[in-house]
């Protein structure tokens, strides 16, 4: 009996227990099978830049992706012309086709104006994209209050969104594009002369700019034209005819949206060659890609790219041969935001770093400036050679690579000695 009530004790505890937690600890939680919202900031002097995400596709690289046939003036496919050359560059990235192609917009809050640089797919690319809207409402803002989009080109992907199933989405905006783009993709006689698989792309344009035109809140620009004070578009022909830049500057801090330069970074950061089925002008795609990249490293500009890797920020690092892509570091500012701008030292990852080093060793205070070398060397070998957590090991080498190690010691024992 006795036996019996504590058997009954114990489960009327238990029981009261189990509704005083509300649910069972050890049961499965829901997976959730989703990202979180798909917006990044950034502060640029006195902008704020909202990177938002129109979503991901599969990006057909071998049905796109194109490539100078050697000594001729065409182009071949370059998963048949050069299917090493893919296999390879994939392989080092660690990814195999289909690659995943990101779409970003970037939202530009001036503190006076709200302007919008392209729009994402809209409902023209289905149910992986047209995301921007979600969005851009997790990001605090609405649809009515932005004041300008600024498009870089007229394809689908970067148009549709400002107007999802020919419905305006932005009641209060003026659009702006360049005339070139506008005189070729809403001219029917272009339609008609070009290949079959571009009169979607035609298409889109026609019907996401219509309810803006019939408003009167379409206008175009020509040449290098400052649209707002501080936004320079700036024409980059070749992936469309009117392909532009915007280059957004405030209180000295610089950023390069350059749109359609990079479809796939894994393939055209090391060969700026390869080229895509829907560039107007290839030849000239190659050429303004080549010129921004050569740039881009030179400058150490911050790029914002629509096709790179969610939130599609970073530097362009030139190697012997060819440039790579540098990530921003993710952070999470408590208070203000400051842009992180350039990574330390980045003239490192330009040249060979025993060309740089003796010139930062010779820095005025020797003991300081060492430590300052070693931590910059640290810090850029962590890019060369990523592993998490090597640049705080800066006072023991611990875990640097040799590429670092060597170089640094080298110049900076040569230079001692020549004291
Ligand atoms: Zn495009
Ligand atoms: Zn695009």
């Amino acid at each position: 009996m006795k036996h019996a009530f504590a058997i009954a004790l114990v489960v009327a505890l238990f029981g009261v227990q189990s509704a005083g937690n509300g649910h069972d600890a050890s049961a499965a939680a829901p997976q959730q099978g989703t990202q979180a919202a798909g917006v990044y900031r950034i502060r640029l002097g006195s902008f704020e830049i909202t990177v938002l995400s129109d979503g991901t596709h599969p990006f057909p690289d071998a049905a796109i992706l194109t490539k100078p046939i050697p000594g001729t003036a065409t182009r071949a496919l370059l998963f048949r012309s050069d299917p090493n050359e893919a296999d390879t560059l994939l392989k080092e990235a660690d990814l195999t086709p289909p690659t995943e192609g990101s779409i970003n917009a970037f939202l530009i809050n001036t503190g006076h104006r709200l302007i919008l640089i392209d729009s994402g797919a809209g409902t023209l690319y289905g149910s992986c994209c047209g995301h921007l809207l979600t969005n851009l409402k997790a990001a605090g803002y609405r649809p009515d209050q932005i004041d300008e989009i600024f498009l870089t080109h007229l394809h689908e992907d970067h148009v549709g969104g400002i107007a999802p199933k020919g419905r305006m989405a932005f009641p209060n905006a003026v659009v702006r594009a360049s005339l070139a783009d506008a005189n070729y993709w809403l001219n029917a006689r272009h339609e008609r002369a070009a290949p079959a698989f571009l009169h979607a792309q035609f298409e889109g344009a026609r019907i996401s700019l219509r309810p803006y035109i019939q408003a009167g809140r379409f206008k175009t620009f020509s040449g290098a034209t400052e649209l707002y004070p501080g936004i320079r578009a700036l024409p980059a022909p070749g992936h469309t005819p009117g392909h532009t830049f915007y280059e957004v500057t405030s209180n000295g801090k610089k950023l390069l949206i350059w749109c359609d330069v990079v479809h796939v970074a894994a393939l055209q950061f090391p060969d700026p060659s390869i080229t895509t089925e829907y560039d107007t002008n290839p030849a000239q795609a190659e050429q303004t890609r080549r010129r921004v990249f050569e740039e881009a490293s030179r400058s150490e500009v911050l790029v914002g790219a629509m096709h790179v890797s969610f939130p599609g920020l970073g530097h362009v690092a030139k190697r012997a041969k060819s440039y790579a892509w540098i990530p921003v570091e993710y952070f999470r500012p408590s208070f203000a935001m400051n842009v992180r701008r350039r990574p330390p030292n980045r003239s490192l990852l330009r040249d060979p770093p025993a060309t740089r080093l003796p010139v930062l060793c010779e820095q005025r205070k020797p003991r300081r400036a060492q430590f300052q070398v070693r931590l910059n060397i640290a810090r850029s070998c962590d890019r060369l050679h990523p592993v998490a957590g090597r640049s705080r090991h800066v006072r023991s080498y611990e875990g640097w690579h040799a590429d670092c190690i060597g170089p640094f010691r080298k110049a900076c024992t040569s230079l001692r000695s020549r004291r």
